[in-house]
């Protein structure tokens, strides 16, 4: 039994979405209530999962002609307990901040238009409408009118301004109304900025290009995208090396749904997903290729899953329909840095990696990135939270206090707070290059301004080298630092909408602990005051610090240092240790023994990182997270139930699990000549029946797994399996990420706390 609350967005207001609502919840007996308030309409419904996910696809199948979703938002709670099916009375007070909506993927009018040749808007890559088209990316500030947004430099022509002033339109005070006479245009530039082609032949250029083989770098809704025939493995290998990015698995557009499960398996709440306004990458699993793969092995090597994506503008799909076959689809940028928003800039940023540049005049305000789902347990887990999703608010239970919080390191976001609303902002990236620090104080600046937020208190981590941190310590404001585990657990607690107490299990790769140590094996116990460190993960130590993420075999050599001593350098027949040579041997030794540089950690990235390197599977990580992500789709073709024993040793004020039996068994069944498949299953079932038997130990019914090690889908599934079947109720992400995308909700919900209970 579940609880199932959707929110609805678009128009919906005035077309009987209401009654229509309720006779569906009433024929298919599910009690709850339905409500339209000034932010949309709110559904509650309780049942079992499959009926839920029944009664969500036949909202958007069976809705009323005139109805329009704009933004589907859903989220599963704890039941509780209706027994009848009720309309609810609009209270008319609930938020007053305006809504701004994110930016809607083209919807089926606006898609007829673009392809129907009598059409005036026939072929024009700008076409939208009320219900469709950007919002969020060009919004420079509120109220949401078209002289505060970047169309406010195209005048509408006469067609266009009746449609826009006509109440029965379509286009009624549709904002970024425009059509090819009046709106913006698109052009092709070459690597120099000389315009080659406009408009029509500008498209076609590009499509040529593509179909060439050559790397083509197209402004889109939020930023640059970098696209190239991803059939094409010698134009895929050349984008990889251009871009600098050896491993790290490419996103793909295809043309069309049907494109989609020529090559994936696609399940239906994946097909609504891919179909949604939102419209984001979805995470979806490769068909096993008979014969030659459609997609070429390099857009994502050795993975067994796809990010996919659907064309969402009506650009997108004027090429993808030209070209109908899939292109990889990658942020405009270099590395990790932030998406390219401006054409000049692009120019620059992306000198010898673009070869062609399809361009418009239509600027961007803010730098809006694909949004990525996977699904998790048969609900959505927004892994990247950006483009659809940002910037709609998650509800607090309670009033915060205007507040700002900034995150964390990498992955950043930055959030506000206004009443109970906490205004999540659109993924940043990671805090490492001058581009990023620009978009996270521009974020910041721009998100204040926007919902007029004169931040009272300022919220940032624990670490005191964040950049985040020491930027939120120059703003001259009350500060909170939140300690890192805290914050995920409560940005957990608070989508879910848990209350204290609860045992949460936070696993990730590092966050500075109250002691001053790195953690990342966390078992805290949140109250309603704090949070205690219940127990966590044997330390070891972590030779070159953060060396450790590109290179997991020290991460294992940290372990059996631990486990063996000095003796641990010397075991040649695991091949961790025997991938260094004997020089680097000599360097890590003297790190391990005299501590330097050798930090000290409770990871359990790290840990999975370490079994990835003993088992040999890989000993240099291509990006981060590799080595976790490539034992986990090891094991996810094995049925195997097996576990390794681990010890859990009560200490005065914690507990600690100790891995070293792990560590041994997993050694014995490499020796025996195991399949690392089997090994990494039988791993990852032991971290599950860990949190298992630390919840029976701590005694609370309430669990909560955050942190970037529950985006391992074999992972979270299992516990969530296990903690149900042995009695608990656990609680995961669904919209905001496990990941440090997460940490900036957690902190104002820290803050929130404290606020009550001062
Ligand atoms: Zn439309
Ligand atoms: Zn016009
Ligand atoms: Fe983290």
């Amino acid at each position: 039994m579940q609880r199932l609350r959707v929110i609805i967005r678009g128009a919906v207001q005035g077309v009987g979405f209401r009654p229509f609502v309720y006779r569906l919840a009433t024929e298919m007996k599910l009690p709850g209530w339905v409500v339209n308030s000034s932010q949309g309409v709110f559904i509650e419904v309780e049942g079992d999962s499959l009926k839920l996910g029944k009664f969500l696809e036949r909202i958007d199948k069976e809705k009323p002609a005139n109805a329009f979703i704009q933004s589907m938002e859903t989220s599963y709670l704890a039941p509780a307990g209706y027994c009848e099916f009720e309309v609810r009375q609009s209270d008319g007070s609930g938020a007053k901040t305006a809504l701004i909506m994110p930016d809607l993927a083209t919807c089926e009018d606006c898609f007829r238009e673009i392809f129907e040749p009598s059409d005036r808007r026939y072929r024009y890559p700008f076409t939208n409408c009320t219900n469709c088209g950007p919002r969020f990316s060009i919004i420079e500030n509120l109220p949401y009118d078209r002289v505060n947004t970047s169309m406010k430099a195209f005048v509408m022509c006469d067609r266009c301004l009746d449609e826009y002033n006509d109440p029965s339109d379509r286009r009624f005070h549709a904002q970024p109304n425009a059509c090819p006479i009046c709106g913006p245009q698109l052009a092709l530039w070459n690597s120099r900025g000389k315009v080659l082609e406009t408009r029509e032949e500008a498209l076609q250029g590009a499509v040529d290009a593509v179909r060439r083989g050559e790397i083509v770098a197209i402004k889109g809704l939020g930023g640059f995208h970098i696209m190239v025939d991803a059939r094409n493995e010698e134009a895929v290998r050349r984008l990889r090396q251009l871009k600098n990015r050896e491993e790290k698995p490419f996103a793909v557009m295809f043309p069309s749904l049907d494109s989609v499960m020529e090559s994936c398996t696609v399940s239906a709440l994946e097909r609504r997903i891919l179909l949604s306004p939102e419209s984001p990458i979805v995470l979806v699993r490769r068909k096993e290729s008979h014969g030659a793969a459609i997609v070429a092995d390099s857009v994502a090597p050795g993975n067994p899953n796809l990010g996919v994506v659907l064309p969402y503008t009506p650009l997108h799909h004027l090429l993808m329909t030209e070209l109908a076959f899939p292109v990889v689809a990658t942020s405009g940028n270099r590395a990790d840095e932030p998406i390219c928003t401006d054409e000049h800039e692009a120019l620059e940023r992306l000198k010898g990696v673009a070869e062609l540049f399809l361009v418009h005049d239509r600027p961007i305000v803010r730098h809006v990135d694909d949004s990525i789902v996977r699904l998790m347990a048969g609900r959505e887990l927004v892994i990247r939270r950006a483009r659809g999703y940002a910037p709609l608010p998650i509800m607090l239970k309670h009033e915060v206090p205007s507040a700002l919080a900034v995150g964390a390191h990498l992955k950043n976001t930055v959030a506000v707070s206004v009443g109970q609303q906490v205004f999540s902002s659109q993924h940043i990236g990671d805090l490492e290059t001058e581009q990023a620090y620009d978009a996270f104080e521009h974020v910041i600046e721009s998100l204040t301004n926007m919902y007029g937020v004169e931040a009272v208190d300022v919220v940032c981590d624990l670490h005191p080298d964040y950049i985040s941190t020491k930027f939120a310590g120059t703003l001259g404001k009350p500060l909170l630092q939140v300690q890192h585990h805290y914050a995920h657990l409560l940005s957990c607690a608070a989508e879910n909408e848990i209350s204290p107490p609860f045992l949460g299990a936070a696993w990730d790769g590092t966050g500075y602990g109250t002691d001053g140590t790195i953690w990342g094996g966390e078992f805290l116990l949140v109250t309603e005051t704090g949070f205690a460190r219940a127990g966590h993960l044997r330390t070891f130590p972590l030779p070159g610090g953060e060396r450790a993420i590109v290179e997991p075999r020290r991460a294992a050599l940290g372990v059996l240092f631990q486990i063996f001593g000095d003796a641990a350098l010397e075991m040649d027949d695991i091949p961790a240790v025997s991938s260094f040579s004997k020089d680097e041997r000599n360097i890590v030794r003297k790190i391990l023994k005299s501590g330097i540089n050798c930090p000290i950690t409770s990871s359990a990235g790290r840990l999975f990182d370490a079994v990835c390197s003993i088992v040999g599977k890989r000993q240099l990580a291509r990006y981060e997270g590799q080595a976790a992500m490539e034992l986990e789709y090891a094991c996810d073709s094995i049925d195997e139930s097996g576990c390794y024993p681990f010890v859990i040793i009560d200490e005065a004020e914690r507990k600690i699990i100790d891995w070293q039996q792990i560590i041994l068994h997993v050694i014995g069944d490499l020796k025996r000549d195991q399949s690392t498949n089997v090994i990494a299953a039988r791993f990852h079932n032991t971290m599950s029946e860990i949190i298992v038997e630390m919840a029976k130990r701590v005694g609370e019914k309430q669990v909560a797994l955050s942190g970037g090690c529950f985006q391992n889908k074999y992972l979270t599934e299992r516990t969530v399996r296990r903690l149900e079947s042995e009695g608990f109720a656990p609680f995961w992400h669904q919209r905001i990420p496990a990941n440090d995308g997460g940490i900036s909700l957690g902190q104002i919900a820290a803050l929130a706390g404290r606020e009550r209970r001062e």
